[in-house]
């Protein structure tokens, strides 16, 4: 029996509770495909910081090296500035594993209403570069508090950081509707977005897709007013990072949306975490609504492999939602736990 271990981090708040969920349900459904998963679970995040005053021991790295794939909460707490838990964490674990990739797939579900009047059905694809770009720690600040203070960040795009977001999000596409939307934003940032473009542009011709190539701004508007018109769209870490947010808000609820962070190349573990944040609001009442977790775990189910136990996972899902099911960010009463049993049952 193939046996895959996963390294699991809760992290903080609702994390404890979605992450469990989603643990019983990839169990229930691997053995049902002769699958076997053994989870590791590591008890890092904000109470490990407070602790420790990090977010995860100095050798984190190499522990979850020894996993086929990493499944992760949340991580956040009220107390603890933002960029502690990104940069203790996250931003090590995405850059140390060379996972380059951020794949959020922006899709409506069944019994799911977005905000959108027109509910023509959305189904689309962000892949957001996950490494480089703006979010660099090259900058500074001169002069603090003083009327002629300074700041500055560099965004740094390489040829090879570019060329690797654009092969796979190109190949996405090829296999998909053939068109690819890149992100840009050349008409004001002069340096870095032309760079982008002209990458995007010699790559999609070398995997025969057609570029529709749109501004940042103009883009927004566009996921607004016509998301079906999108299939895979491309954009850098900054730009990437915006617009899975509203995508996650066009689908209904930031708690159904999914994302991975891969390394295609399989050198190091991909990580699978939901959109929403530890949400610390919610944390403790049993409310949370799982399925951004779980649906992490089915991008997982599918990067190690496993479609078919992937598929059947999405499929209970999609049927436990179409009976009406919803936890109250959608609208209903369920229970995190109830959700989750009826989820155990589909399968
Ligand atoms: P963090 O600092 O960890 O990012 P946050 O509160 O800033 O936490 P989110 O956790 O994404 O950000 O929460 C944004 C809003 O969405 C909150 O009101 C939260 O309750 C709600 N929310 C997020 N995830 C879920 C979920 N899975 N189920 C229900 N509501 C959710
Ligand atoms: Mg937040």
């Amino acid at each position: 029996m193939p046996t895959f271990t996963i390294s699991v981090i809760p992290g903080d708040g609702i994390g404890l509770e979605v992450v469990p969920a989603a643990t019983r349900c990839l169990e229930r459904v691997a053995s049902r495909h002769g699958i076997g998963l053994v989870f590791n679970e590591h008890p890092w995040g904000s109470e490990h910081y407070l602790a420790t005053g990090r977010m995860m021991p100095t050798d984190a790295l190499d522990t979850l090296a020894a996993s086929d794939a990493v499944m992760l909460g949340a991580v956040g707490h009220p107390d603890i500035p933002d960029t502690e838990t990104l940069w203790g964490l996250l931003i090590p674990i995405r850059r140390g594993f060379q996972q380059y990739i951020n794949l959020r797939p922006v899709r409506t579900l069944p019994g799911v209403r977005g905000p959108l009047a027109n509910d023509a059905p959305i189904d689309f694809l962000i892949v957001r570069e996950n490494n480089e770009g703006e979010y660099s720690e090259i900058g500074g600040r001169l002069y603090r508090g003083s009327p002629d203070e300074i700041a500055s960040q560099l965004a740094v795009f390489t040829r090879r950081g570019v060329e690797r977001v654009t092969r796979f999000a190109a190949r996405l596409a090829h296999a998909r509707t053939g068109v690819l939307t890149s992100a840009t934003k050349s008409n004001g940032i002069i340096h870095t977005m032309p760079f982008w473009d002209e990458i995007v542009t010699e790559l999609a011709a070398d995997e025969d897709v057609q570029v529709d190539s749109v501004l940042i701004d103009a883009l927004a508007a566009r996921m607004v007013l016509k998301p079906e018109s999108l299939d895979v769209v491309v954009a850098s870490n900054l730009f990437g990072d915006i617009l899975s947010d509203l995508g996650s808000a066009l689908t209904g609820s930031i708690g159904v949306a999914p994302s991975a962070n891969l390394n295609p190349e399989r050198n190091f573990p991909s990580l699978f975490e939901p959109v929403h944040g530890s949400a610390p609001d919610i944390a403790g009442r049993g409310i949370a609504n799982p399925v951004g977790q779980i649906w992490s775990g089915v991008m997982m189910l599918e990067h190690l492999g496993a479609s078919e136990a992937a598929s059947d996972l999405m499929r209970a899902v999609e049927e436990v939602l179409s009976a009406g099911l919803a936890t109250p960010d959608l609208g209903g009463s369920t229970t995190t736990a109830e959700f989750t049993d009826a989820v155990l049952d589909a399968i």
